[in-house]
């Protein structure tokens, strides 16, 4: 072919030839630039439809995390808090029961701090923990086709503070203190149950045939059957309130038999006394008591008793009955009244139960032992008495008794003033309060005696005085 010479233009000179013959290169040129425009186009489309759909992607990631986390959160809001408030509610309430039950400090001290530590984390509140995500913007290289897709932020919830396993740990710290005070508490309610049932046990079988109402007895047959139930069942067996109850029920019932006992004989000396010629209700009598004895003086005392046919009540002190024996057994067999006035005369206000008891039964023993009398006369030293008190002193078999005229002997230590504040005070139904301790009141007796014979007055015990 290029052996072939063109044929003349007829239009063309000899440049025009050359000129004509590259015109394809120039089309060549544009439909490569052409084809290259088509093609970056194509591939910036494509680039930029895969960034958009990332961006979609990141952003319906972003708001499923979001809404997943704000669920959870939701629930740790209310269910750590909740668990958390409900154990120390629980063991608020505890705390406060058992307060004079369960007395070991090392018990209730541990549920007192957790308690403690629960307030203080609960103390402000529960916040949500947050963070901030975002999405960058996207702007799409092409000015052409200028497109562009905002940055997204979120704000995600992604905790609570105190965090859950704070708040857990928290209420399991009281869940675990409050079981051991609880615990300890039945084993309070348990013991004192079983004293209660022990105490009452006996009364019931002593007591049979020496009441006036044998209801009283029944009623305390009833609430020992109840308690023996409750023992029975052990420890935690029933409930603390159940327990306390059932305690109460037997105290009061073996309260009430003894009262009834005690009244009883009461009523049987009276009639005794009555017998004999004697009647408070009727003839003006007057009772010396004497107190804190046996003492140096008693012996000397029981002689002018004795040479003035007068009978008296002796308040005695358990060591001293200890200590002279034999000057108590002289007492009781001059046929005096001898009563107790605890074993080393506290008090007994002061005591706390078990002691008050340890006070009156020590010294009902050892006058029991010295003497063959057991009392059942009460005079709490000091005058010092409680319902408490008193309803101790039942149960241990012994009525209260005070003095309603003191001489005031162991304050001014003086024969006449003695004397004088006997028989100037005196009323029928005196109770006079006297300490056969003190020379200078056995000096006085036989003039209060004969003065207030000589005004009339029937002298008697305590026991023979109307009520
Ligand atoms: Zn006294």
């Amino acid at each position: 072919m290029t052996s072939v010479p063109d044929p003349p233009a007829p239009h063309a000179g000899p440049a025009g030839r050359g000129r004509r013959g590259w015109w394809w290169v120039g089309a060549v040129v544009v439909l490569l630039v052409a084809g290259g425009v088509v093609l970056a186009g194509v591939l910036e489309h494509r680039s930029w439809v895969a960034a958009v759909a990332r961006y979609d992607a990141q952003v319906a990631e972003q708001a499923d995390a979001a809404e997943e986390s704000l669920t959870r959160v939701e629930a740790q809001e209310v269910v750590h808090p909740a668990t958390l408030a409900a154990v120390v509610v629980t063991g608020r309430t505890l705390l406060a029961a058992s307060e004079g039950q369960v007395e070991d400090p090392a018990v209730r001290e541990p549920l007192q701090s957790a308690l403690d530590a629960a307030d203080a984390l609960r103390e402000n509140g529960v916040e949500r923990a947050t963070e901030e995500r975002t999405v960058d913007a996207l702007r799409r290289p092409n000015p052409f086709r200028p497109a562009t897709r905002p940055a997204r932020h979120v704000t995600v919830v992604t905790g609570i503070s105190p965090a859950p396993a704070e708040l857990d740990d928290a209420a399991s710290a009281v869940a675990a203190s409050a079981t051991t005070v609880a615990d300890a508490q039945q084993q309070w309610a348990f013991d004192g149950l079983q004293a209660a049932a022990t105490d009452g046990d006996p009364v019931l079988t002593e007591s049979a045939g020496l009441v006036t109402d044998e209801g009283t007895r029944t009623a305390l047959a009833a609430a020992l059957a109840a308690a023996r139930t409750s023992l029975d069942a052990g420890v935690g067996g029933v409930p603390v309130a159940q327990s306390v109850a059932e305690r109460d029920a037997v105290t009061s019932a073996t309260e009430a038999v003894w009262s009834d006992r005690l009244a009883r004989t009461l009523e049987l000396r009276r009639q005794q006394a009555r017998d004999s010629g004697i009647d408070c209700t009727v003839q003006p009598c007057v009772a010396l008591t004497f107190d804190d004895g046996p003492g140096v003086e008693t012996e000397r005392l029981l002689q002018v008793l004795a040479e003035k046919h007068v009978p008296a009540t002796f308040f005695l002190v358990g060591r001293n009955v200890e200590a002279r024996p034999a000057v108590a057994r002289a007492a009781a067999e001059a046929g005096h009244l001898l009563a107790n006035h605890t074993w080393d005369h506290p008090q007994l206000t002061t005591l706390d139960d078990e002691e008050v008891r340890r006070e009156l039964e020590r010294t009902q023993e050892v006058i029991t032992n010295a003497t063959g009398q057991t009392p059942d006369v009460l005079r709490p030293p000091y005058g010092d008495v409680d319902d408490r008190v008193r309803s101790i002193a039942t149960r241990t078999g012994l009525r209260v008794v005070l003095w309603n005229l003191d001489t005031e002997d162991w304050r001014t230590r003086n024969t006449d003033e003695t004397r004088r504040r006997a028989v100037e005070g005196a009323r029928p139904g005196s109770v006079v309060l006297l300490h056969d301790i003190h020379a200078s009141t056995i000096d006085a007796v036989p003039g209060i005696i004969d003065d207030l014979r000589a005004q009339g007055y029937l002298l008697v015990t305590v026991d023979q005085m109307a009520p």
